[in-house]
């Protein structure tokens, strides 16, 4: 068995012995960008929740060393994959292979998918191909300052003053929004 990181659901589930939820109750969903709840990785797999709000997008990128599968929990939306998107609807299944580009944009309802990636993105491989704009910063409802990260489309917070942390790739950013 591989090394398991702490702070993610294993955890919860280290102490419970058993653990049930609503992907509801643990995505808090937030109009500046998608989030994601790890539930356990290690060096050969990374499984995620991921969440998006209506109409948000996760920015185009390509994991040369990992393949992903995602299976849609609810919500529906679009797998931006080359030129072919591939419509998402609760219970659809989207395999993907290392080195596709890859996105996600979600319809007018909140998406969330369950994400596996095999094995675990290297840090430092992953490219970004499509980067798109920030946002205005907003007050967050869960708490603190956030806007999109413009590298993934992330939920970044405000770690310290006019700087914003991205926490689904690590990106550090300040600056004006753009379109
Ligand atoms: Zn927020
Ligand atoms: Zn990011």
């Amino acid at each position: 068995m591989t090394e398991r990181a702490v702070g993610d659901l294993d955890e919860v589930l280290g102490n419970l012995g058993v653990f049930r939820s609503s992907p509801d109750d643990l995505l808090a969903t937030c109009p500046s960008g998608f989030r994601r709840v790890p539930i356990t990785q290690g060096d050969g797999f990374y499984i995620s929740l991921q969440g998006f709000a209506p109409n948000q997008v996760a920015f185009a990128h390509t994991h040369p060393d990992s393949e992903e599968w995602t299976v849609v929990l609810s919500g529906t939306g679009r797998a931006l994959l080359a030129d072919e998107p591939v419509p998402l609807s609760p219970g659809v299944v989207v395999g993907r292979a290392a080195s596709h580009p890859h996105g996600f944009v979600s319809g007018d309802e909140p998406l969330r998918l369950l994400s596996i990636q095999l094995p675990r993105p290297k840090e430092g491989a992953t490219t970004w191909d499509e980067p798109g704009g920030t946002s205005d910063p907003i007050e967050c409802r869960w708490g603190g300052s956030c806007r999109r990260c413009p590298r993934c489309g992330g939920h970044s917070k405000r770690a310290t003053a006019g700087l914003f942390s991205c926490e689904n790739c690590t990106l550090d950013f300040s600056g004006a929004a753009q379109a």
